[in-house]
Protein backbone atom coordinates (compact mmCIF):
# COMPACT_ATOMS: atom_id res chain seq x y z
CA UNK A 1 0.00 0.00 0.00
CA UNK A 2 1.43 3.39 -0.54
CA UNK A 3 2.53 5.70 2.14
CA UNK A 4 0.70 8.89 2.68
CA UNK A 5 4.02 11.42 3.34
CA UNK A 6 1.49 13.94 4.47
CA UNK A 7 -0.99 12.53 6.94
CA UNK A 8 0.89 9.56 7.91
CA UNK A 9 0.38 8.75 11.45
CA UNK A 10 2.01 6.24 13.77
CA UNK A 11 0.42 2.70 13.53
CA UNK A 12 -0.07 1.60 17.12
CA UNK A 13 -0.20 -2.26 18.09
CA UNK A 14 -3.40 -3.35 19.27
CA UNK A 15 -3.67 -3.25 22.31
CA UNK A 16 -5.92 -6.13 23.44
CA UNK A 17 -4.96 -9.44 22.04
CA UNK A 18 -6.48 -13.02 23.35
CA UNK A 19 -3.94 -15.38 22.47
CA UNK A 20 -5.25 -18.87 24.19
CA UNK A 21 -8.89 -19.38 23.91
CA UNK A 22 -9.36 -19.49 27.49
CA UNK A 23 -9.32 -16.02 27.80
CA UNK A 24 -12.63 -15.46 25.55
CA UNK A 25 -15.32 -15.30 27.67
CA UNK A 26 -12.95 -13.20 29.57
CA UNK A 27 -12.87 -10.92 26.86
CA UNK A 28 -16.37 -10.66 26.19
CA UNK A 29 -16.71 -9.90 29.55
CA UNK A 30 -14.15 -6.88 29.77
CA UNK A 31 -16.23 -5.25 26.48
CA UNK A 32 -17.62 -1.85 27.42
CA UNK A 33 -21.34 -3.77 25.87
CA UNK A 34 -20.62 -6.87 28.33
CA UNK A 35 -23.68 -6.22 30.36
CA UNK A 36 -25.74 -5.43 26.85
CA UNK A 37 -24.74 -8.68 24.73
CA UNK A 38 -25.74 -11.08 28.00
CA UNK A 39 -29.13 -9.44 27.54
CA UNK A 40 -29.20 -10.32 23.77
CA UNK A 41 -27.70 -13.73 24.54
CA UNK A 42 -30.73 -14.07 27.23
CA UNK A 43 -33.50 -13.10 24.42
CA UNK A 44 -32.32 -15.26 22.10
CA UNK A 45 -32.31 -17.73 24.33
CA UNK A 46 -36.21 -16.95 25.41
CA UNK A 47 -36.80 -17.17 21.78
CA UNK A 48 -35.03 -20.14 21.01
CA UNK A 49 -32.65 -18.50 18.63
CA UNK A 50 -28.52 -18.96 18.77
CA UNK A 51 -27.44 -14.74 18.61
CA UNK A 52 -23.94 -13.68 17.65
CA UNK A 53 -21.96 -10.50 17.52
CA UNK A 54 -20.37 -10.99 14.23
CA UNK A 55 -17.85 -9.09 11.69
CA UNK A 56 -16.23 -5.85 13.19
CA UNK A 57 -17.24 -5.64 16.14
CA UNK A 58 -15.69 -9.02 17.12
CA UNK A 59 -12.56 -8.05 15.50
CA UNK A 60 -12.26 -4.57 16.88
CA UNK A 61 -13.10 -6.28 20.42
CA UNK A 62 -9.60 -7.97 19.58
CA UNK A 63 -8.11 -5.58 18.79
CA UNK A 64 -9.11 -3.09 21.75
CA UNK A 65 -10.78 -0.40 19.40
CA UNK A 66 -14.48 -1.01 20.12
CA UNK A 67 -16.73 1.31 18.37
CA UNK A 68 -20.58 2.16 19.17
CA UNK A 69 -22.21 -0.12 16.66
CA UNK A 70 -22.74 -3.46 16.92
CA UNK A 71 -23.35 -6.23 14.43
CA UNK A 72 -25.73 -9.29 15.70
CA UNK A 73 -26.40 -11.95 14.01
CA UNK A 74 -29.62 -14.37 14.81
CA UNK A 75 -29.97 -17.71 13.43
CA UNK A 76 -33.74 -17.40 13.11
CA UNK A 77 -36.70 -15.43 14.25
CA UNK A 78 -35.27 -12.15 13.37
CA UNK A 79 -38.38 -9.98 13.53
CA UNK A 80 -38.89 -10.86 16.72
CA UNK A 81 -35.89 -10.40 18.24
CA UNK A 82 -35.47 -7.07 17.12
CA UNK A 83 -38.58 -6.53 18.42
CA UNK A 84 -37.76 -7.56 21.70
CA UNK A 85 -34.23 -5.99 21.79
CA UNK A 86 -36.29 -2.67 20.97
CA UNK A 87 -38.29 -3.33 23.95
CA UNK A 88 -36.26 -4.20 26.22
CA UNK A 89 -33.58 -1.48 25.68
CA UNK A 90 -36.10 1.14 25.35
CA UNK A 91 -35.08 2.08 21.78
CA UNK A 92 -37.20 1.83 18.61
CA UNK A 93 -36.87 -0.98 15.97
CA UNK A 94 -36.74 -1.10 12.88
CA UNK A 95 -36.89 -4.15 10.57
CA UNK A 96 -36.97 -5.27 6.56
CA UNK A 97 -38.45 -8.30 5.87
CA UNK A 98 -37.27 -8.41 2.39
CA UNK A 99 -33.38 -8.03 3.51
CA UNK A 100 -34.06 -10.01 6.24
CA UNK A 101 -32.30 -7.24 8.53
CA UNK A 102 -33.16 -4.43 11.32
CA UNK A 103 -31.26 -2.35 13.60
CA UNK A 104 -32.37 -0.84 16.97
CA UNK A 105 -31.12 2.39 18.41
CA UNK A 106 -30.19 1.72 22.09
CA UNK A 107 -29.60 4.22 25.00
CA UNK A 108 -25.64 5.79 25.15
CA UNK A 109 -25.36 6.12 21.41
CA UNK A 110 -25.04 2.47 20.84
CA UNK A 111 -26.69 1.20 17.49
CA UNK A 112 -27.91 -3.10 16.85
CA UNK A 113 -27.91 -4.12 13.29
CA UNK A 114 -29.58 -7.27 13.58
CA UNK A 115 -29.34 -9.50 10.60
CA UNK A 116 -30.94 -13.05 9.69
CA UNK A 117 -27.49 -15.20 9.01
CA UNK A 118 -28.11 -16.15 5.23
CA UNK A 119 -26.13 -17.10 2.40
CA UNK A 120 -25.68 -14.91 -0.61
CA UNK A 121 -25.02 -16.16 -4.06
CA UNK A 122 -23.96 -13.88 -7.19
CA UNK A 123 -26.02 -14.34 -10.50
CA UNK A 124 -23.40 -12.69 -12.04
CA UNK A 125 -19.96 -9.99 -11.23
CA UNK A 126 -21.20 -6.99 -9.14
CA UNK A 127 -24.57 -7.50 -8.94
CA UNK A 128 -26.45 -7.48 -5.61
CA UNK A 129 -26.35 -11.01 -4.06
CA UNK A 130 -29.49 -13.21 -4.09
CA UNK A 131 -30.20 -13.94 -0.08
CA UNK A 132 -30.85 -16.89 1.57
CA UNK A 133 -31.17 -17.66 5.27
CA UNK A 134 -29.07 -20.33 6.57
CA UNK A 135 -27.18 -21.06 9.96
CA UNK A 136 -23.73 -19.40 11.34
CA UNK A 137 -21.36 -21.08 10.04
CA UNK A 138 -22.72 -20.40 6.17
CA UNK A 139 -23.15 -16.76 6.63
CA UNK A 140 -19.41 -16.59 8.01
CA UNK A 141 -18.22 -17.82 4.71
CA UNK A 142 -19.85 -15.34 2.84
CA UNK A 143 -18.36 -12.56 4.35
CA UNK A 144 -15.53 -10.34 3.15
CA UNK A 145 -12.12 -10.79 4.75
CA UNK A 146 -11.53 -13.35 7.39
CA UNK A 147 -10.89 -10.95 10.21
CA UNK A 148 -14.59 -9.64 9.41
CA UNK A 149 -15.39 -13.50 9.74
CA UNK A 150 -15.58 -14.62 13.03
CA UNK A 151 -18.28 -14.85 15.37
CA UNK A 152 -19.14 -14.65 19.54
CA UNK A 153 -21.87 -16.77 20.83
CA UNK A 154 -23.96 -14.80 23.32
CA UNK A 155 -26.20 -17.99 24.33
CA UNK A 156 -26.00 -17.23 28.50
CA UNK A 157 -24.51 -21.46 28.28
CA UNK A 158 -21.86 -20.10 25.85
CA UNK A 159 -21.33 -16.81 26.22
CA UNK A 160 -17.78 -15.76 24.61
CA UNK A 161 -17.87 -18.99 22.75
CA UNK A 162 -15.70 -18.27 19.11
CA UNK A 163 -16.49 -19.15 16.03
CA UNK A 164 -13.59 -18.82 14.22
CA UNK A 165 -14.15 -21.49 11.06
CA UNK A 166 -11.95 -19.35 8.15
CA UNK A 167 -9.49 -18.39 10.52
CA UNK A 168 -9.54 -15.07 11.59
CA UNK A 169 -7.66 -15.00 14.75
CA UNK A 170 -4.60 -16.41 12.93
CA UNK A 171 -4.69 -13.61 10.78
CA UNK A 172 -5.44 -10.89 13.01
CA UNK A 173 -2.35 -11.80 14.83
CA UNK A 174 -0.58 -11.54 11.38
CA UNK A 175 -2.46 -8.28 10.80
CA UNK A 176 -3.51 -9.24 7.14
CA UNK A 177 -6.73 -9.20 5.19
CA UNK A 178 -7.17 -12.20 3.22
CA UNK A 179 -10.23 -13.26 1.01
CA UNK A 180 -12.08 -15.94 1.70
CA UNK A 181 -12.17 -17.54 -1.65
CA UNK A 182 -10.75 -16.35 -5.55
CA UNK A 183 -13.81 -15.24 -6.97
CA UNK A 184 -14.59 -13.11 -3.71
CA UNK A 185 -13.94 -9.32 -6.02
CA UNK A 186 -15.14 -10.62 -9.10
CA UNK A 187 -18.48 -11.14 -6.49
CA UNK A 188 -18.61 -7.96 -4.40
CA UNK A 189 -15.94 -5.41 -6.38
CA UNK A 190 -16.82 -2.92 -3.54
CA UNK A 191 -14.40 -5.15 -1.51
CA UNK A 192 -11.61 -3.79 -3.12
CA UNK A 193 -12.34 -0.69 -1.84
CA UNK A 194 -12.79 -2.53 1.69
CA UNK A 195 -9.57 -4.43 1.84
CA UNK A 196 -8.14 -0.75 0.97
CA UNK A 197 -10.05 0.63 3.50
CA UNK A 198 -9.42 -1.55 6.71
CA UNK A 199 -5.70 -2.86 5.56
CA UNK A 200 -4.81 1.24 6.25
CA UNK A 201 -6.86 2.12 8.92
CA UNK A 202 -5.71 -0.74 10.72
CA UNK A 203 -2.47 -0.79 9.84
CA UNK A 204 -2.82 -4.35 8.17
CA UNK A 205 -1.27 -5.72 4.69
CA UNK A 206 -3.03 -7.22 2.36
CA UNK A 207 -2.04 -10.62 2.21
CA UNK A 208 0.10 -11.29 -0.64
CA UNK A 209 -2.45 -13.79 -2.73
CA UNK A 210 -5.27 -11.37 -1.98
CA UNK A 211 -3.26 -8.76 -3.52
CA UNK A 212 -2.79 -10.63 -6.41
CA UNK A 213 -6.71 -11.37 -6.81
CA UNK A 214 -7.66 -7.39 -6.29
CA UNK A 215 -5.18 -6.59 -8.90
CA UNK A 216 -6.46 -8.91 -11.30
CA UNK A 217 -9.87 -7.67 -10.51
CA UNK A 218 -8.91 -4.25 -10.94
CA UNK A 219 -7.27 -5.39 -14.30
CA UNK A 220 -10.32 -6.90 -15.65
CA UNK A 221 -12.22 -3.71 -14.80
CA UNK A 222 -14.94 -5.55 -12.79
CA UNK A 223 -15.39 -2.88 -10.62
CA UNK A 224 -16.61 -0.69 -13.89
CA UNK A 225 -20.17 -2.95 -13.62
CA UNK A 226 -20.64 -1.40 -10.03
CA UNK A 227 -23.76 0.95 -10.30
CA UNK A 228 -23.04 4.51 -9.53
CA UNK A 229 -24.65 4.20 -6.08
CA UNK A 230 -22.26 1.51 -4.93
CA UNK A 231 -19.31 3.04 -5.96
CA UNK A 232 -20.02 6.57 -4.33
CA UNK A 233 -20.80 4.92 -1.14
CA UNK A 234 -17.56 3.43 -1.33
CA UNK A 235 -16.22 7.06 -1.80
CA UNK A 236 -18.13 8.26 1.50
CA UNK A 237 -17.05 5.63 3.39
CA UNK A 238 -13.60 6.30 2.19
CA UNK A 239 -13.99 9.65 3.13
CA UNK A 240 -15.40 9.41 6.82
CA UNK A 241 -11.67 7.78 7.68
CA UNK A 242 -9.72 9.14 10.22
CA UNK A 243 -6.90 7.89 7.78
CA UNK A 244 -8.50 9.02 4.78
CA UNK A 245 -5.55 10.33 2.77
CA UNK A 246 -3.31 7.45 2.86
CA UNK A 247 -6.70 5.29 2.16
CA UNK A 248 -7.00 7.83 -1.02
CA UNK A 249 -3.61 7.23 -1.88
CA UNK A 250 -3.68 3.56 -2.07
CA UNK A 251 -6.47 3.71 -4.26
CA UNK A 252 -4.88 6.03 -6.66
CA UNK A 253 -2.03 4.06 -6.51
CA UNK A 254 -3.74 0.63 -7.20
CA UNK A 255 -6.03 2.52 -10.02
CA UNK A 256 -9.02 1.31 -8.43
CA UNK A 257 -11.18 4.89 -9.76
CA UNK A 258 -9.30 4.30 -13.11
CA UNK A 259 -11.41 1.19 -12.92
CA UNK A 260 -14.56 2.29 -11.60
CA UNK A 261 -14.91 5.42 -14.13
CA UNK A 262 -11.77 5.68 -16.14
CA UNK A 263 -10.64 8.72 -14.30
CA UNK A 264 -6.70 9.10 -13.31
CA UNK A 265 -6.10 11.62 -9.95
CA UNK A 266 -4.79 14.79 -11.57
CA UNK A 267 -1.32 15.88 -9.60
CA UNK A 268 -3.54 18.77 -7.94
CA UNK A 269 -5.83 16.63 -6.34
CA UNK A 270 -3.77 14.50 -3.67
CA UNK A 271 -2.33 18.42 -2.78
CA UNK A 272 -5.33 19.60 -2.16
CA UNK A 273 -6.87 16.70 -0.25
CA UNK A 274 -3.73 16.55 1.93
CA UNK A 275 -4.53 20.26 3.04
CA UNK A 276 -8.47 19.79 3.43
CA UNK A 277 -7.17 17.05 5.85
CA UNK A 278 -4.74 18.99 7.68
CA UNK A 279 -7.09 21.85 8.25
CA UNK A 280 -9.74 19.27 9.50
CA UNK A 281 -12.39 19.56 6.52
CA UNK A 282 -15.09 16.91 7.48
CA UNK A 283 -16.13 13.88 5.29
CA UNK A 284 -18.82 15.89 3.60
CA UNK A 285 -16.38 18.47 2.55
CA UNK A 286 -13.71 15.69 1.20
CA UNK A 287 -16.60 14.15 -0.22
CA UNK A 288 -17.52 17.22 -2.23
CA UNK A 289 -14.07 18.06 -2.97
CA UNK A 290 -13.75 14.30 -4.34
CA UNK A 291 -16.59 14.71 -6.71
CA UNK A 292 -15.21 18.27 -7.89
CA UNK A 293 -12.78 16.00 -9.67
CA UNK A 294 -15.07 12.96 -10.83
CA UNK A 295 -16.94 13.08 -14.63
CA UNK A 296 -20.10 13.66 -12.65
CA UNK A 297 -23.06 12.68 -14.57
CA UNK A 298 -26.33 13.04 -14.48
CA UNK A 299 -26.76 9.33 -13.48
CA UNK A 300 -24.65 9.80 -9.99
CA UNK A 301 -27.22 10.00 -6.95
CA UNK A 302 -25.82 12.55 -5.12
CA UNK A 303 -27.73 15.76 -3.22
CA UNK A 304 -28.28 18.51 -5.43
CA UNK A 305 -26.43 20.76 -3.00
CA UNK A 306 -23.58 18.13 -3.22
CA UNK A 307 -23.35 18.71 -7.57
CA UNK A 308 -23.80 22.58 -7.43
CA UNK A 309 -20.99 22.60 -4.68
CA UNK A 310 -18.38 20.40 -6.93
CA UNK A 311 -19.67 22.29 -10.11
CA UNK A 312 -18.61 25.75 -8.04
CA UNK A 313 -14.94 24.31 -7.56
CA UNK A 314 -14.82 23.69 -11.06
CA UNK A 315 -16.19 27.61 -11.85
CA UNK A 316 -14.36 29.47 -9.49
CA UNK A 317 -11.43 30.80 -11.60
CA UNK A 318 -13.26 33.27 -13.41
CA UNK A 319 -15.05 35.15 -9.98
CA UNK A 320 -11.28 34.62 -8.19
CA UNK A 321 -9.88 37.32 -10.70
CA UNK A 322 -12.61 39.57 -9.67
CA UNK A 323 -12.76 38.59 -5.68
CA UNK A 324 -8.78 38.87 -5.25
CA UNK A 325 -9.41 42.97 -7.18
CA UNK A 326 -12.39 43.61 -4.77
CA UNK A 327 -12.38 45.36 -1.42
CA UNK A 328 -15.67 46.53 -0.79
CA UNK A 329 -17.66 44.10 1.45
CA UNK A 330 -21.14 44.66 -0.68
CA UNK A 331 -18.99 43.53 -4.06
CA UNK A 332 -17.13 40.57 -2.25
CA UNK A 333 -20.81 39.29 -0.46
CA UNK A 334 -22.16 39.68 -3.82
CA UNK A 335 -19.95 38.00 -5.57
CA UNK A 336 -19.78 35.16 -3.21
CA UNK A 337 -23.07 34.74 -2.49
CA UNK A 338 -24.27 32.45 -5.54
CA UNK A 339 -21.85 29.98 -4.36
CA UNK A 340 -22.81 27.04 -1.80
CA UNK A 341 -21.06 26.95 1.44
CA UNK A 342 -19.04 23.55 1.14
CA UNK A 343 -17.69 25.30 -1.86
CA UNK A 344 -16.88 28.28 0.41
CA UNK A 345 -15.29 26.19 2.58
CA UNK A 346 -13.49 24.45 0.79
CA UNK A 347 -12.27 27.27 -1.20
CA UNK A 348 -11.10 29.60 1.85
CA UNK A 349 -9.13 26.00 2.34
CA UNK A 350 -7.25 26.02 -0.99
CA UNK A 351 -7.46 29.21 -2.50
CA UNK A 352 -3.79 31.54 -1.84
CA UNK A 353 -3.93 34.12 0.89
CA UNK A 354 -5.46 36.74 -1.11
CA UNK A 355 -9.13 35.17 -1.91
CA UNK A 356 -9.38 32.68 1.00
CA UNK A 357 -9.35 35.80 3.19
CA UNK A 358 -12.04 37.38 1.20
CA UNK A 359 -13.53 33.71 1.52
CA UNK A 360 -13.48 33.53 5.07
CA UNK A 361 -14.23 36.95 5.85
CA UNK A 362 -17.96 36.62 4.24
CA UNK A 363 -18.26 32.97 5.54
CA UNK A 364 -17.52 34.46 9.41
CA UNK A 365 -18.88 37.68 9.07
CA UNK A 366 -20.24 39.07 5.59
CA UNK A 367 -22.73 36.06 5.12
CA UNK A 368 -24.27 37.06 8.59
CA UNK A 369 -25.04 41.04 8.18
CA UNK A 370 -28.83 41.82 8.09
CA UNK A 371 -30.81 44.71 7.14
CA UNK A 372 -32.80 46.10 9.88
CA UNK A 373 -36.16 46.97 7.59
CA UNK A 374 -37.28 44.10 6.20
CA UNK A 375 -40.47 43.69 3.48
CA UNK A 376 -43.24 44.39 6.33
CA UNK A 377 -41.47 47.92 6.91
CA UNK A 378 -41.46 48.24 3.23
CA UNK A 379 -45.44 47.66 3.34
CA UNK A 380 -46.17 49.54 6.26
CA UNK A 381 -44.40 52.44 4.07
CA UNK A 382 -46.85 51.92 1.35
CA UNK A 383 -44.74 49.79 -1.20
CA UNK A 384 -46.65 48.51 -4.10
CA UNK A 385 -45.41 44.62 -3.03
CA UNK A 386 -43.29 43.27 -5.94
CA UNK A 387 -39.45 42.94 -7.35
CA UNK A 388 -38.94 47.01 -6.18
CA UNK A 389 -38.93 44.65 -2.63
CA UNK A 390 -35.94 42.70 -3.61
CA UNK A 391 -34.04 45.91 -4.87
CA UNK A 392 -34.63 48.58 -2.15
CA UNK A 393 -33.53 45.39 0.44
CA UNK A 394 -30.26 44.58 -1.64
CA UNK A 395 -29.56 47.79 -1.46
CA UNK A 396 -30.19 48.33 2.09
CA UNK A 397 -27.90 45.37 2.43
CA UNK A 398 -25.23 46.67 0.25
CA UNK A 399 -25.03 49.98 2.64
CA UNK A 400 -25.74 48.20 5.83
CA UNK A 401 -21.79 45.66 4.81
CA UNK A 402 -19.56 49.28 3.15
CA UNK A 403 -20.62 51.07 7.19
CA UNK A 404 -22.91 53.57 4.78
CA UNK A 405 -25.71 52.32 6.87
CA UNK A 406 -25.47 51.49 10.71
CA UNK A 407 -28.83 51.44 11.78
CA UNK A 408 -32.69 51.58 11.09
CA UNK A 409 -32.64 55.51 11.02
CA UNK A 410 -29.98 55.34 8.32
CA UNK A 411 -31.54 52.28 6.41
CA UNK A 412 -35.18 54.08 6.24
CA UNK A 413 -33.51 57.52 5.00
CA UNK A 414 -31.93 55.55 2.14
CA UNK A 415 -34.69 53.89 1.54
CA UNK A 416 -36.71 56.70 1.15
CA UNK A 417 -33.91 58.42 -1.08
CA UNK A 418 -34.37 55.00 -3.60
CA UNK A 419 -38.35 55.80 -3.43
CA UNK A 420 -38.11 58.78 -4.79
CA UNK A 421 -35.94 58.27 -7.22
CA UNK A 422 -37.70 58.28 -10.99
CA UNK A 423 -39.05 54.54 -11.20
CA UNK A 424 -37.97 54.29 -15.01
CA UNK A 425 -34.45 54.29 -13.52
CA UNK A 426 -35.68 52.16 -10.98
CA UNK A 427 -37.29 49.63 -13.13
CA UNK A 428 -33.92 49.58 -15.05
CA UNK A 429 -32.10 48.44 -11.82
CA UNK A 430 -34.98 46.25 -11.16
CA UNK A 431 -34.73 44.65 -14.38
CA UNK A 432 -30.68 44.71 -14.12
CA UNK A 433 -30.99 42.75 -10.83
CA UNK A 434 -32.14 39.49 -13.04
CA UNK A 435 -29.17 39.71 -14.66
CA UNK A 436 -27.40 36.41 -14.92
CA UNK A 437 -24.49 35.77 -12.66
CA UNK A 438 -21.85 36.28 -16.05
CA UNK A 439 -22.97 40.05 -16.37
CA UNK A 440 -23.05 40.56 -12.33
CA UNK A 441 -19.87 40.04 -12.32
CA UNK A 442 -18.57 42.27 -15.87
CA UNK A 443 -20.57 45.17 -13.20
CA UNK A 444 -18.31 43.94 -10.53
CA UNK A 445 -15.31 44.77 -12.19
CA UNK A 446 -15.89 48.07 -13.70
CA UNK A 447 -17.39 48.79 -10.07
CA UNK A 448 -13.74 47.94 -8.83
CA UNK A 449 -12.12 49.22 -11.77
CA UNK A 450 -13.63 52.71 -11.41
P1 LIG B 1 -16.73 -0.81 10.24
O1 LIG B 1 -15.92 -0.65 11.46
O2 LIG B 1 -16.26 0.01 9.09
O3 LIG B 1 -18.21 -0.72 10.47
P2 LIG B 1 -17.35 -3.55 9.67
O4 LIG B 1 -16.48 -4.75 9.50
O5 LIG B 1 -18.33 -3.58 10.79
O6 LIG B 1 -16.38 -2.30 9.76
P3 LIG B 1 -19.57 -3.09 7.94
O7 LIG B 1 -19.57 -2.42 6.62
O8 LIG B 1 -20.29 -2.45 9.07
O9 LIG B 1 -18.05 -3.34 8.29
O10 LIG B 1 -20.15 -4.55 7.71
C1 LIG B 1 -20.40 -5.45 8.80
C2 LIG B 1 -19.92 -6.83 8.42
O11 LIG B 1 -20.66 -7.30 7.30
C3 LIG B 1 -18.46 -6.93 8.02
O12 LIG B 1 -17.62 -7.11 9.13
C4 LIG B 1 -18.47 -8.13 7.11
O13 LIG B 1 -18.43 -9.33 7.85
C5 LIG B 1 -19.82 -8.04 6.44
N1 LIG B 1 -19.74 -7.32 5.15
C6 LIG B 1 -19.93 -6.01 4.93
N2 LIG B 1 -19.78 -5.70 3.64
C7 LIG B 1 -19.49 -6.84 3.01
C8 LIG B 1 -19.25 -7.20 1.66
N3 LIG B 1 -19.24 -6.28 0.69
N4 LIG B 1 -19.01 -8.50 1.38
C9 LIG B 1 -19.03 -9.43 2.35
N5 LIG B 1 -19.25 -9.18 3.64
C10 LIG B 1 -19.48 -7.90 3.98
MG1 LIG C 1 -19.83 -2.01 11.11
Amino acid sequence: MAKSSCTARKQTRPATWASSPATLPDLLARSQHAELLGRLGRIGDRLGTRVFLVGGPVRDLFLGREGPDLDIAVESRARQFCNAAGLELGGQPVFHSRFLSGSVAAPAGVRLDVNQTRTETYARPAVLPTVKPADIEADLSRRDFSVNAMALNLAPSSFGQLLDPLDGRRDLQQRRIRVLHDRSFHDDPTRVFRAVRFAVRLGFNIEPHTLGLLREAVHDRVLARLTPERALYELRLVCREALVLPIVESLVHERVLRAVWGWTAPRRFLPGLCRLVQQGAGPELLFVYWLSFLPVTERFPIRREEQEAACWLNRFEPVCGVLVRSFRASTIYQLLKPIPEPALRILAALEPEASARRIRDYLDRLARVKTELTGKDLKRMGVEPGPRYRYILDRLLYARLDGRAQNRDDELSLCRRLLARRPARLNHREHGEHRRYGKAEARMKSEVES
